[in-house]
């Protein structure tokens, strides 16, 4: 009922079209029932004249002052001279009588008028500020459905290109908020002026904009000509600004809301930032991808702990006498509907929540319980743990490295944190730090993946390491590639220059084991010797290994 009475309402007060003749028609039928009244009632002194009041308002909230001066007038005159006082006894109206009333008639009418066109005008101010983004003056969202609606576009044919800026978030960090809006109202104006008979622009949020283009625009050409338009380059405050753009596009399909189509442009232009692709156009398997995301990420909270996750082992060997050193612990997610999910799957995707704090932790506890067993059973194994740069900030999963290591009497020798080199790029003077009070207590640290970051070097003198590990897309090729041969030995070279270890890892053939011996690489780590494993088949691989070694 409320919503009936709401539209009619605002049918009323702001009739647009074929309302504004219905409500007219109405009004004038309002008027001639209320003369039938008077009428038939009697005359003006016996019928209820203020029912006229009644077309006079809804007249006056309908069209304003002239509309409510008018039907007043109208209704004034018709309780003019010629209506009787008192039909019955034949008695006219003194003159005094209809003049006042068509004077209060017409007065009430300009003033219901009047005060709905201030109220309308405010409600109209009001509505543009709800629909229009503050900071580059283009509609924002709710002005898109807005538009789309009122247009009639809602079953028509069109596109949606997602404009999103990258890097923002660190320029927010580094320069405030006023240099993000900066940027935003550059962008608005280079692209504004030039896009008009080819799309429409709005502010999505504060990283990205979005383009309503109609159907049969060229969306190709629009992308171009927007990357032609936008510079990648700001001046903020004196400072140069380097930015990237993803586009995302998503065409309107079947009964998709116009919500709708902004959302799956907005995943397509995630998609065109994974592939580093020029823009990226929305696929269905694209919206099943992001939700078997959000699956992973929900079902991963409440696997923590449980048997489907779980820790393989794979031994690490030094490469001169062929003992095993240690382990490093991998994790497996054995997912009840996608089966086996590979650990940079589902790491990736809750580095970017909180969840992976949890999930170190429960990571840690494990393997040092493990790693515990081991040194009771008599085998003197060090641990490897991988690290994410999100488990920096959280003081907690530190502590519980600590704490779970002096409970269980492990040795802080026996444990070696794995971290890789993009993790670090982001802050390494914080990391540096961290990772130095942790090497104080006597944990080793690795950087894992050398060689494949952008600052490798620079790490080697800034970073507390003991150890670097080499990456195997350099193993691999080594034997065939005389640049990864290269890399691979200047790599040993420079870990024992700066007295650190090199460990190799991947490990496929002899072949390279062979090479990596005689280069004089520390350890090596690969198929080779084992695959990953779980802790009971590492301890019955190490003894068939040592009684192997016995015998020969
Ligand atoms: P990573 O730390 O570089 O681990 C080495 C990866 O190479 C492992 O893959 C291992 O199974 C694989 N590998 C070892 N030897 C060979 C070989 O000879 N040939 C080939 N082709 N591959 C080999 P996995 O287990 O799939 O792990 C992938 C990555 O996932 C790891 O790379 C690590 O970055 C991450 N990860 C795994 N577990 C954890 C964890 O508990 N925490 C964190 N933060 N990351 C983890
Ligand atoms: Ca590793
Ligand atoms: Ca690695």
């Amino acid at each position: 009922m409320a919503p009936i009475l709401f539209s009619i309402g605002m049918a009323f007060l702001f009739p647009k079209g074929f309302q504004k003749l219905t409500s007219s028609l109405w009004i004038l039928f309002i008027v001639l029932a209320c003369t039938a009244v008077v009428f038939f009632g009697g005359g003006t002194k016996l019928a209820y004249t203020h029912a006229f009041y009644i077309p006079i308002v809804l007249a006056g909230i309908s069209f304003n002052s002239v509309g409510g001066l008018i039907i007043g007038m109208l209704s004034g005159f018709i309780l003019g001279p010629w209506m009787p006082a008192d039909i019955a006894a034949n008695q006219m109206q003194p003159l005094e009588s209809w003049v006042v009333r068509l004077f209060f008639f017409t007065l009430i009418g300009g003033i219901v008028g009047y005060g709905c066109q201030v109220l309308k005008s405010f409600l109209l101010e009001v509505k543009k500020k709800l629909l229009t983004d503050p900071i580059t003056e283009l509609p924002n969202l709710k002005g898109l459905e807005d538009l789309v609606e009122r247009q009639g576009l809602t079953n028509r044919k069109y596109a949606i290109v997602v404009l999103h800026v990258d890097h923002l978030k660190y320029i927010v960090r580094a320069l405030g908020q006023a240099s993000v809006e900066e940027i935003l109202r550059q962008i608005r104006y280079q692209l504004t002026p030039h896009l008009n008979s080819l799309a429409f622009p709005i502010l999505l949020d504060q990283e990205s904009f979005a383009l309503f283009i109609y159907q049969d625009t060229d969306v190709p050409k629009v992308i171009e000509t927007c990357r032609h338009l936008i510079k990648n380059e700001f001046i903020i405050e004196s400072i140069p600004i380097f930015t990237e753009f993803n586009y995302g596009v998503a065409f309107k399909e079947a009964d998709d809301h116009i919500l709708d189509v902004v959302r799956k442009a907005k995943l397509a232009a995630e998609k065109s930032k994974r592939f580093s692709a020029p823009y990226s156009i929305f696929q269905k398997e694209d919206d099943s991808y992001s939700k078997r995301n959000l699956q992973l990420i929900h079902d991963l909270s409440h696997t923590i702990g449980n048997k489907k996750l779980q820790l393989f082992y794979q031994p690490k060997i030094d490469l001169k006498t062929g003992a095993i050193i240690g382990v490093e612990a991998l994790s497996r997610w054995n997912h009840p509907q996608f089966g086996a999910i590979p650990p940079n799957e589902f790491i990736n995707l809750i580095e970017g929540t909180l969840l992976i704090n949890n999930y170190t932790k429960w990571m840690i506890h494990s393997a040092l319980k493990q790693v515990s067993q081991w040194h009771k059973n008599g085998l003197k194994l060090q641990i490897a743990l991988n690290f994410s740069m999100k488990n920096f900030y959280d003081p907690s999963v530190l502590q519980e490295l600590h704490a779970t290591r002096r409970n269980l009497g492990i040795p802080p020798e026996s444990i070696e944190i794995e971290v890789t080199e993009n993790a670090v790029a982001s802050n390494i003077k914080t990391v540096a730090d961290i990772l130095a009070t942790l090497r104080d207590t006597g944990i080793k640290i690795a950087v894992d993946d050398f060689g494949t970051g952008q600052s490798s070097l620079q790490y080697l003198f800034e970073l507390p390491i003991d150890t670097i590990k080499i990456d195997k897309i350099f193993i691999d090729q080594m034997i065939t590639n005389s640049a990864a041969e290269a890399i691979v030995r200047s790599a040993v070279l420079l870990a024992h220059e700066l007295n650190l270890q090199a460990v190799a890892e991947g490990v496929e053939s002899e072949k390279e084991l062979r090479f990596l011996q005689k280069i004089g690489c520390d350890q090596g780590q690969g198929y080779f010797f084992a695959k990953p494993m779980t802790a009971e088949f590492l301890t019955q691989w190490i003894s068939a290994r040592e009684s192997q070694n016995a015998k020969s």
